[in-house]
């Protein structure tokens, strides 16, 4: 599955945040209990009104949601690339995620420390982000070290590593993040392989006080400018509010959630946010047992995506029955798509589109 991890500098809520991701009824949806792998380690249910949908319309027993790793990050602090803090172990930790939620503290609250005694989220953002330059500078220059040889001896994976690691470095040297780096197409696979942090795109979530969580604050209002700068993009979260919302009942919550004047939960948000961040899209299978929701990337051709369910519906992959989504609920479900000729039979080169329910025949 898909994995973001939580950073951030202490005391901004990055805890709070993901004891609320993970305790929220949603993540503990349907016949999935409550699933924290370690301490750190969350699996959230996606939230897609769509699946609801598509179950009610099939009478489906179950509805099984995706899902999506969040991995709680602590011990980011000024120095960490110089092994302060947990340093190194964290570095680690953020090697292994697909991408970073960012939480910046918005808030102000006299009895919550700052450890820089100032709220500042734009300067805030700005010491992890130099931090991750740091970490990613320095991994360069040993592994730049370790290359010569083989670059000597004429390797070229070694050239195109050492060529690429040129690159990331002349940009961290000016001060950039190495996703700032233009990248070939043939080139980004051994890009990707260089597994550098300030390559991974970044959610910045602000996190508010509860009567800001509607419309965010000047501290918001500065994130959303520098992330846009960026290109990254943002959300606005109260995590205090999520956090008591994670206790309600469903229908508590909604009514929580109107006399805040907020249409909907922000983890929702959040998880959307990263969700597109990743460029991730939804397919379905939907029969009488079951409603799932499946997770690819965009682009994905028919068989990978069936490859998602198990390894042999890839490899044996014949054809993927196929209706879009709004086709089976106007149509009222697979018979109705049928009759109305709207189930294709797609093929090997079938690029999966968003909300396509799916059926697959393989060979075994
Ligand atoms: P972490 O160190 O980033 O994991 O931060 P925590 O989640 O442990 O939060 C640090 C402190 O800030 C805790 O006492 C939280 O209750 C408090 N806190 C978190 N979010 C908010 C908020 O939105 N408003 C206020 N006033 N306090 C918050």
């Amino acid at each position: 599955g898909f994995k973001m991890g939580i950073v951030g500098l202490p005391n901004v809520g990055k805890s709070t945040l993901f004891n609320a991701l993970t305790k929220t009824a949603a993540a503990q949806a349907a016949n999935f209990p409550f699933c924290t792998i370690e301490p750190n380690v969350g699996d959230v249910a996606v939230p897609d009104e769509r699946l609801d949908k598509l179950a009610a319309i099939a009478g489906s027993k179950q509805i099984i949601p995706t899902r999506m790793t969040f991995v709680d990050i602590a011990g980011l602090v000024k120095g960490a690339s110089k092994g302060e803090g947990l340093g190194n172990q964290f570095l680690a930790n953020i090697r292994e995620v697909d991408a970073i939620a960012h939480v910046l503290r918005c808030f102000e609250d006299g009895d919550v420390t700052h450890v820089e005694g100032r709220v500042n989220p734009v300067e805030d953002a700005d010491t992890i982000e130099t931090e991750l330059m740091l970490a990613d500078l320095e991994s360069i220059d040993k592994r730049l070290q370790n290359i010569v040889r083989k670059v000597r001896g004429g390797d070229k994976e070694a050239v195109q590593q050492q060529r690429l690691m040129e690159a990331a470095k002349a940009a961290l040297e000016s001060g950039q993040p190495a996703r700032t780096v233009q990248v070939d197409a043939e080139d980004a696979k051994a890009w990707k392989m260089l597994q550098l942090l300030t390559t991974k795109p970044v959610l910045y979530v602000c996190n508010v006080s509860e009567e800001e969580a509607a419309n965010g604050n000047a501290h918001s209002d500065a994130v959303a400018k520098m992330a846009a700068e960026q290109g990254n993009s943002h959300v606005i979260i109260s995590a205090r509010i999520e956090e008591e919302i994670s206790q309600l009942d469903a229908e508590e919550a909604e009514m929580f959630l109107g006399e805040m004047g907020l249409e909907e939960a922000g983890l929702d948000r959040l998880i959307r946010a990263g969700y597109e961040l990743l460029k991730l899209e939804t397919y379905f299978t939907v029969g009488p047992k079951e409603a799932r929701a499946w997770t690819i990337r965009k682009g994905t051709g028919a068989p990978q995506a069936a490859g998602v369910i198990h390894g042999d519906f890839e490899r044996g992959f014949i054809r993927a029955e196929t209706i879009a989504y709004n086709d089976y609920v106007t149509l009222n479900g697979e018979q109705g798509a049928k009759e109305a000729g709207k189930m294709r039979a797609e093929g090997k080169g079938y690029i999966v589109q968003d909300g396509d329910v799916m059926h697959f025949l393989f060979n075994t």
